[in-house]
């Protein structure tokens, strides 16, 4: 298997190539063609597997058509901690160096003017801890209206930090005609229960 045969547009071939990988991993070739055919997925798998770029190459492949609009960005990534969430960032801006992106990281202990500043200007990716994206949601500063890709990420960290009300909430905020990509671990009946709610029909990926 090649990442040319997985659908990726040229743009994304082009940035692997930069980034010196040769072959998809197993999560990357079975995850791929799915999240670019629109289908929720539930990707069972843990850190080191090439996990993230297996989400972040075919969403910057399907952001390539569309615009941001002023304070409805388009996909949201949930990440459990700030560290993870900065992360996840870094990948999207090295696997999205070809595009012409906007990216904003909402997390705490960062302030909120910058952040808010992002947002009025329309953000392609936005990637965040659960607590700052509702108090960003509260004071009114954002819409989740727009979002056509959610992802959730480390879901049974999230659990073991006591997110996973605020993962609930967001996942009721957010209109059901979007795409849900949801990553764990481990599949604790309590992150099982949480799948059952909110992914549609998901193809499932173990690795
Ligand atoms: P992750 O599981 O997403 O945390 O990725 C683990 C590490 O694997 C990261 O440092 C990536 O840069 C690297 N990586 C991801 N995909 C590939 C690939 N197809 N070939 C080689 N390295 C990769």
């Amino acid at each position: 298997m090649t990442f040319s045969e997985l659908g990726l547009s040229p743009k994304v071939l082009a940035a692997v190539e930069a980034s010196g990988y040769t072959q998809p991993t197993p999560i990357q070739a079975n995850a791929i063609p799915h999240v670019l055919a629109r289908r929720d997925v539930l990707g069972i798998a843990q850190t080191g597997t090439g996990k993230t770029a297996s989400f972040t190459l075919p969403m910057l492949t399907l952001l390539e058509s569309g615009r941001a609009r002023a304070r409805m960005p388009r996909t949201l990534i949930l990440e459990p901690t700030r560290e993870l969430a900065a992360q996840v960032e870094e990948s999207f801006a090295r696997y999205g160096q070809n595009h012409k992106l906007s990216m904003a990281l909402l997390i705490g202990g960062v302030s909120f003017g910058d952040q808010d500043a992002k947002l009025t200007r329309g953000v392609d990716v936005l990637i965040a801890t659960p607590g700052r994206l509702l108090d960003h949601f509260e004071r009114g500063r954002l819409l989740l209206t727009g979002i056509e890709i959610l992802v959730i990420d480390e879901a049974d960290r999230m659990l073991d930090m006591g997110f996973i009300p605020d993962i609930e909430r967001i996942c009721k905020l957010i209109p059901p005609a979007r795409q849900t990509l949801f990553f764990s671990a481990t599949m604790p009946p309590e992150i099982t229960r949480l799948t059952e709610q909110f992914l549609r029909d998901p193809e499932r990926v173990e690795v």
